[in-house]
């Protein structure tokens, strides 16, 4: 049940961004959130994108699942285009699912941990009791238990919200998830956990993921290839080791300093 039922071909690109521009405001007030983003992401591979606050990480997310509007260039996602005249309601929920930073975002207080999966299943019928069992095996997925169900988000743990969010995004069988931040606001010992998780998932899922964090460290347990922004625009980009081993940019080179233990450090081999 869990598992994509079509095979993708190795190599196909689940998400291509290309020039892509993002302005908010105008006039005294024009922000250039990002300038001219280009990368591509092969289906079940993962890449970690990295910069300072304000770099403009969660803008480039909000894009992809189409909550910020793209204001030049494109972005192809599952082969479906979409530039500044893009209708994004027609984006398949399946192609991509958001965990956003805060999970309080996407999780009612007054809903159920069991009754978000479930609307996030069936929108327009969502219905706890019919679809329990299903609902209890994606809690156990995440390494909840099924008691967990009925309990409300204030009821959680930082980490088990955030594993609620990781459920909640993947029970629709997402092809590529995008997280953004989602470890940062969690002590360090639960961060590894839920990272450990999501490591996974992924291998068992077969999943695709963009995983965002301004903490360069944290992304290189998770990435393939490494994306690192700066004001908007990409400064380097490559291989995650390659990027530990010999970064090219200065900027990728303070971030790397910025990590405790210096350059080389994980969080766990
Ligand atoms: P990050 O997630 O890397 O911290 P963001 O994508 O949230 O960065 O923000 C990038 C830039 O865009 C920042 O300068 C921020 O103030 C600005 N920004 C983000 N969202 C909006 C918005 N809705 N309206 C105006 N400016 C915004
Ligand atoms: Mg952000």
């Amino acid at each position: 049940m869990t598992e994509n039922s079509t095979p993708t071909p190795e190599g196909e690109i689940a998400v291509e961004v290309q020039n892509l521009g993002v302005v908010f405001g105008s006039g005294a007030n024009r922000t250039e959130a990002l300038r001219s983003v280009s990368f591509k992401v092969p289906y079940n591979r993962s890449l970690g994108i990295v910069g300072e606050s304000g770099s403009g990480k969660s803008t480039l997310a909000k894009v992809l699942v189409g909550l910020v509007a793209i204001s030049s260039g494109e972005v192809v996602i599952g082969g479906k285009q979409f530039d500044k005249s893009g209708n994004r309601e027609k984006l398949d929920p399946r192609l991509l699912q958001l965990i956003p930073q805060d999970p309080y975002s996407s999780l009612s207080p007054r809903r159920t941990a069991g009754e978000a999966l479930a609307e996030a299943l069936d929108p327009l019928h969502s219905n706890v009791r019919r679809r329990r069992d299903e609902i209890a095996s994606w809690f156990e997925q995440v390494e909840l238990s099924a008691s967990s169900i009925d309990k409300y988000p204030h009821e959680f743990s930082g980490g088990q919200r955030q594993r609620i969010a990781i459920a909640r995004a993947l029970c629709v069988q997402p092809r590529v998830i995008i997280a953004d931040e989602i470890t940062s606001a969690l002590d360090l010992s639960v961060q590894a956990e839920v990272l450990e998780l999501l490591t996974q998932l992924r291998k068992e899922l077969d999943l695709t993921v963009l995983f965002i964090s301004h903490d360069l460290a944290v992304v290189r347990h998770i990435s393939d290839e490494v994306a690192v922004l700066q004001d908007g625009e990409i400064m380097e980009f490559g291989d995650v080791d390659q990027i530990f081993i010999d970064p090219q940019a200065e900027y990728t080179r303070e971030l790397l300093f910025a990590v405790p233990g210096g350059p080389g450090f994980r969080i766990r081999d």
